[in-house]
């Protein structure tokens, strides 16, 4: 029997990546992520498989952002038995991402019911719960970068470190070819990291590919250099401290939290920024910063001697507090001095962010500090777009604060750095460019095919023989 993949979601889009690999021994999935749409096509399209998931004889995964692990909790309520294989971190942050993705689940199906209640409508059920997330952890195993594992009759599965965020992987199956010693080797770089991120190393070479499966986010544009974040951040903090104001920065929990502090704590050090409170106000993020300082061996040399070697990590600084109880979130409030307050949700939608948006953000002695990816229609994206008035819990607002993008700190590779590492992996008998939306996979493809190299842009379910 031939090997076969099949690009069951994360093709010609961003979200849901999913892939199955089928050979004459097993079926294996590469990544069970959430399909991010309107509530009725959330549903239907995490709900519903196309494949047995009984039949799996592995799972593998990639990184812990959820677009990625998300749906992860459906496979194990239709009844998946295989074990699921991720670097330790990974795990361990599954753990925090899977219990608060199904909390999230949780409450927006209550607010739902609320109004169907009131309007005669079927109740709806949440995709999964905050318990199904939690419960879902008992099938990962956990794996070390470069550890071969031996995972189905026919496969063997190395991960390698993707430098996206802490413990993210470049998976490289080696297969077995029918009764021979032959093997064919598939790499997953999805998502790719970037090299110079603060906290990573640089993204792994593997040699000796015959299919690569790479990302394509950014397949069209091109980042600005890391450093420029910094500058940024300091010359916004030394303003508002100049005005007496606050800064919020909204913040993804995973990663960018971390990311933030970790720049702070360095202008703190370099004397670029006096040494003002700084409060972390998201019980997640905290959460997922005890993860890193556990798992410290994932990051880079320079991160890793500063954790081992000092009392006062670059976590653990006398004027960072991560607040804990919402009533200490909002008696913030009333603190009148120049503060820094980093909360979620990254895209404002929820979370403690929003009340200090809402207290702060009329002000123009203040400054919003956006330091990631707002989505259409959210209320960080009207933040960005410096619309007069923003509503916040059904309230509007008038913007008078300052707005400061900042755009350097993706964890995604860019088109450059995407063309980069495939040549990297030359020779190769082709790349499959998946996870990005049309226009920016289409420039990737593109561009790969003008470098010479064989490029392929599937359709969603399309599924390939490899030879
Ligand atoms: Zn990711
Ligand atoms: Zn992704």
């Amino acid at each position: 029997m031939s090997i076969k993949i099949k690009f069951l979601g994360g093709v010609r889009t961003v979200t849901g990546s999913s892939h199955l690999i089928s050979t004459r021994f097993s079926n294996i999935l590469l990544d069970c992520g959430l399909f991010y749409g309107h509530r009725d096509e959330f549903y239907q399209r995490n709900s519903t498989f196309n494949y047995n998931p009984r039949k799996l004889n592995a799972v593998f995964l990639s990184h812990a952002h959820i677009d990625h692990c998300g749906n992860i909790p459906s496979l194990l309520k239709r009844g998946l038995s295989c074990k699921i294989y991720t670097t330790t971190a990974t795990k361990d942050l599954c753990s925090l991402m899977l219990a608060d993705s199904g909390k999230v689940q949780e409450e927006d199906t209550r607010y739902v019911n609320k109004i169907n209640r009131r309007l005669g409508k079927p109740l709806r059920k949440p995709l999964y719960t905050e318990k199904e997330g939690r419960r879902s952890l008992r099938k990962f195993r956990g794996v070390s970068y470069r550890q071969r594992l031996k995972a189905t009759k026919d496969i063997t599965c190395t991960f390698y470190d993707s430098s996206h965020i802490l413990g993210s992987s470049i998976i490289v199956l080696d297969i077995r070819l029918n009764g021979s010693s032959n093997t064919m080797r598939i790499g997953y770089a999805v998502d790719l990291g970037r090299q110079g991120l603060p906290l990573l190393n640089e993204p792994t070479i593997v040699e000796g590919m015959d299919y690569l499966i790479l990302e394509s986010t950014y397949g069209g544009r091109v980042h600005s250099p890391i450093e420029e974040a910094k500058i940024k951040l300091k010359d916004a903090i030394n303003r508002t401290i100049e005005r007496r104001g606050k800064l919020i920065i909204p913040s993804f929990a995973l990663e960018r939290s971390q990311e933030v502090i970790y720049f702070l704590n360095d202008l703190i050090k370099e004397k670029q920024i006096p040494a003002i409170p700084i409060y972390l106000d998201s019980p997640l993020a905290t959460g997922i910063t005890d993860v890193f300082r556990t798992h410290y061996g994932y990051l880079n040399e320079k991160v890793r001697v500063e954790m081992k070697s000092k009392k006062e990590g670059p976590f653990d600084f006398v004027n960072l507090t991560y607040v804990a109880g919402i009533r200490d979130s909002k008696a913030l409030n009333n603190d009148k001095r120049p503060m820094i307050i980093i909360a979620g949700s990254g895209m404002c939608e929820a979370g403690r962010v929003q009340h200090h948006l809402k207290n702060n953000i009329s002000e123009s002695k203040n400054t919003v500090v956006v330091v990631g990816y707002m989505a259409e229609n959210t209320l960080g994206r009207k933040i960005v777009e410096k619309q007069r008035y923003v509503s916040i819990y059904g309230v509007e607002y008038e913007l008078n604060a300052e707005v400061v993008v900042i755009n350097a700190l993706s964890g995604h590779a860019d088109k450059n750095e995407l063309l980069g590492y495939a040549k990297s992996c030359m020779p190769i008998k082709k790349v499959f460019v998946v996870h990005g939306d049309e226009a920016q996979s289409k420039n990737l493809h593109d561009m790969l095919s003008e470098a010479g190299i064989k490029s392929r842009l599937p359709d969603k379910d399309e599924e390939i023989v490899l030879d």
